[in-house]
């Protein structure tokens, strides 16, 4: 059976990770969250107090540090080295610097390098913002998923709960916002859906509903699951 590429792009909170998972655990393939990649560089940034600005120094804690995913019993885990950062980049001091660290095309340049080895053999779902655009243009399925800013804020207003992670929904909503605005309006890569890529709202739609309408689409392109 052919092993697919599948890029699943959005703004924040879309839902595309919860979704990608799940998708990635039925197909037994890789999956790439590649937000936790720039997340853990802007949590290094922050443990070795290297300016957001200062590019250069931010990719020598690319290099010094390396990023990796282990698939743990309660779900992927996110290193930098040896160290498991998986809840430290989901704090709002990461979340609040990391369109800033993602906006450098350095920084980038070497993200993307590592993605594109994951993705080069297929088996993959990746998330992020240019997955369709530019880390793997060649995806057989492309998928862009969007949602209302006051859904988005609900629900990373749940999920910060469940984690214990101090939370308000007007701070949140306002993130999201600008996080919005800075990922769409950066010069390099910025978040756009692919000309070839199935936009999908999820609003008001259940997480098993959004993963049947992706599998639709992977059915309709011809692709076995
Ligand atoms: O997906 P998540 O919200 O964890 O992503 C965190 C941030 O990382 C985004 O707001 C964006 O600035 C950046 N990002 C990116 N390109 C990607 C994935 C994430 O610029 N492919």
């Amino acid at each position: 059976m052919t092993r697919i590429s599948i890029a699943i792009d959005g703004p924040a909170s879309s839902g595309k990770s919860t979704v990608a998972k799940i998708i990635a655990n039925e197909l037994n393939y890789i999956y790439t969250d590649t937000g936790a990649m720039y997340r853990a560089v802007t949590y290094l940034a922050i443990e070795h107090q290297i300016s957001f600005a200062d590019e250069a120094g931010l990719v020598d804690l690319i290099n010094q540090y390396p990023i990796s995913f282990m698939q743990q019993a309660d779900g992927q885990h996110v290193f930098v080295a040896k160290k498991d950062v998986t809840s430290e980049i989901r704090q709002p001091n990461v979340t609040k610097a990391v369109s800033e660290v993602a906006a450098h095309s350095r920084v980038r340049e070497a993200l993307v390098a590592i993605q594109r080895k994951i993705g080069e053999n297929g088996g993959v779902v990746m998330d992020g913002r240019d997955i369709g655009t530019s880390v793997l243009p060649k995806a057989e399925v492309k998928i862009f998923l969007v949602a209302s800013v006051t859904e988005r804020a609900e629900r990373r207003y749940k999920e910060n709960l469940e984690k214990n992670i101090p939370t308000d929904l007007v701070t949140l909503t306002k993130e999201i916002q600008e996080r919005d605005r800075y990922d769409s309006t950066r010069k390099i890569s910025p978040l756009r859906q692919a000309s070839d890529a199935i936009r999908i709202d999820t609003t008001g739609r259940s997480i098993p509903e959004v993963v049947e309408a992706i599998k639709e689409v992977i059915r309709e392109k011809g692709y076995s699951l």
